[in-house]
C-alpha cells in the first residue's frame, strides 16, 4: 500500500507543477545538434531555428570535431569502464587535461564526468570545517550543491555585491577561518553578466581569500582566445581554482574540468569523489573537445567569437529582476536566421500585448 501512497504522491507532485506552468517537456531533436534543427513535432518533422543551444562557437556539429570524436572512438573504443585511477586513464585523457591547462594559463588541469561533478567535488575535497566559503548568490545550482556537501562555514553574497562580498569576507575573517574561498560564475548565465574579476581579485587580495570560479559559459568564448572571464582582465593567474565544462562552446559534447595549481589539483585526483568513483569519460569525448579547444583558441576561434559577438549584439538584455526570455545565439547563426528570430519575437510580443 505505502508503494501505491508513493506513486499517488508523485503524480500529485506533478500535477501541481503542471498547474503551475513548471514541467518541462522536452522537444525531440531528429538532426544533429545547429542553428537549424529538426524536431518531430506530433510524428512529423519540421525544420525550426535553434536559438536556446550553449552551442556558442557552433561546434557541436563541426565535421572536424566529429571526425576528431569518431577516430578516438576507433583508436580508444567505447569506453573504459572503469574509474581513472584502477585501469582508466588512457593517453587520450593525459592530453587533454595538458591541452585544457595549457589553455586556460594552469599548471595542471583534471577532468570530470562533468562541471557539475567537478563543483560538485571541489569544495567537500579542498576544505573543511576551519574554512570558510563565501559564495554569489546567483552561483549555478552545482556550486550551491557542492558547497552544501562541505564542512566549510558558508557566507553568501549578493549577486555582483562588492559591498556585501567585503561584508562577508570579512564575517569569515572575524570568524577566525583558516582558508576563506570565493565561489563565483564568470559569466553568469541567465543575464549574461561577467564577474567582477578585477575587485573580486582585490578584496581576495585584502582579505587573503583564494578564488574559485565556474568558467563554464566563459571558456570559448570571453577573453583572449577565449581563455575565460578571468583571462578578459589579465588576471587568469589569480583564479586558484577554475572549473569549466565541454558541453558548451568547446563542441557542446560533455566533461568537465578543474584547472588550478599542481599541488590544488593533485589533492582532487586523491579526494573529489565525483572522480574517484565515477567512470572516466569516453575516449569519443576527449576527441572531440580536443578538436574544439584547438579550433577555439586559434585564429579561426577568434572569427568565430566575432560572429557570436556581433549576433549578440543584437539581443539585448532586460534589467535584472524581470521577465526574461533567454536566448543563445551561436556563431554558426546567419544573419538571415537572426532577423528571422526577431520578427517571430515581434509577431509574437503583438499578439500577446
Ligand atoms: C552548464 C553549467 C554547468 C554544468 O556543466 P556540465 O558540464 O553540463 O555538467 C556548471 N556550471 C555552470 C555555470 C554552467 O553554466
Amino acid at each position: 500500500m505505502s508503494r501505491q501512497a508513493f506513486l499517488n504522491r508523485a503524480q500529485e507532485t506533478l500535477r501541481t507543477l503542471g498547474s503551475e506552468g513548471l514541467i518541462k517537456p522536452e522537444r525531440v531533436i531528429v538532426s544533429p545538434q545547429g542553428a537549424e534543427v529538426e524536431v518531430s513535432i506530433d510524428g512529423t518533422v519540421r525544420r525550426v531555428l535553434n536559438f536556446s543551444a550553449n552551442n556558442y562557437l557552433g561546434l557541436a556539429n563541426d565535421p572536424r570535431v566529429v571526425e576528431a570524436s569518431l577516430e578516438a572512438t576507433r583508436r580508444g573504443g567505447a569506453g573504459v569502464g572503469s574509474v581513472r585511477f584502477i585501469c582508466g586513464t588512457l593517453g587520450i585523457h593525459k592530453e587533454l587535461e595538458a591541452a585544457i591547462a595549457d589553455y586556460v594559463g594552469a599548471e595542471a588541469a583534471i577532468l570530470f564526468p562533468a562541471c557539475f561533478d567537478a563543483n560538485g567535488g571541489i569544495f567537500e575535497a579542498l576544505l573543511g570545517e576551519e574554512d570558510a566559503i563565501v559564495s554569489d548568490t546567483l552561483n549555478h545550482a552545482s556550486i550551491i550543491d557542492g558547497v552544501r556537501l562541505s564542512k566549510a562555514k558558508r557566507y553568501r553574497y549578493a549577486q555582483g555585491d562588492m559591498d556585501d562580498l567585503e561584508r562577508q569576507l570579512a564575517a569569515a575573517r572575524a570568524a577566525n577561518a583558516r582558508t576563506i574561498m570565493i565561489a563565483t560564475d564568470g559569466v553568469f548565465s541567465m543575464d549574461g553578466y561577467l564577474a567582477k574579476v578585477d575587485e573580486i581579485a582585490a578584496l581576495a587580495d585584502r582579505f587573503g581569500a583564494l578564488i574559485m570560479m565556474d568558467d563554464c559559459h566563459a571558456t570559448g568564448i570571453i577573453g583572449p582566445q577565449g581563455r575565460g572571464a578571468a583571462a578578459d582582465f589579465g588576471l587568469a593567474s589569480r583564479v586558484d581554482v577554475l572549473s569549466g565544462t565541454f558541453g558548451k562552446a568547446l563542441g557542446g559534447g560533455m566533461g568537465g574540468f578543474v584547472a588550478g595549481a599542481r599541488p590544488t589539483v593533485d589533492l582532487l585526483r586523491q579526494k573529489a569523489r565525483p572522480y574517484l568513483f565515477s567512470n572516466a569519460l569516453a575516449p569519443g569525448v576527449c576527441g572531440a573537445a580536443l578538436a574544439a579547444i584547438h579550433i577555439a583558441r586559434g585564429v579561426e576561434g577568434d572569427a568565430l567569437r566575432a560572429l557570436l559577438f556581433a549576433n549578440a549584439r543584437r539581443f539585448p538584455v532586460v534589467p535584472n529582476g524581470r521577465a526574461r526570455i533567454r536566448i543563445q545565439v551561436s556563431a554558426a547563426h546567419t544573419e538571415a536566421q537572426v532577423d528571422t528570430a526577431i520578427e517571430a519575437l515581434r509577431q509574437a510580443r503583438a499578439a500577446h500585448t
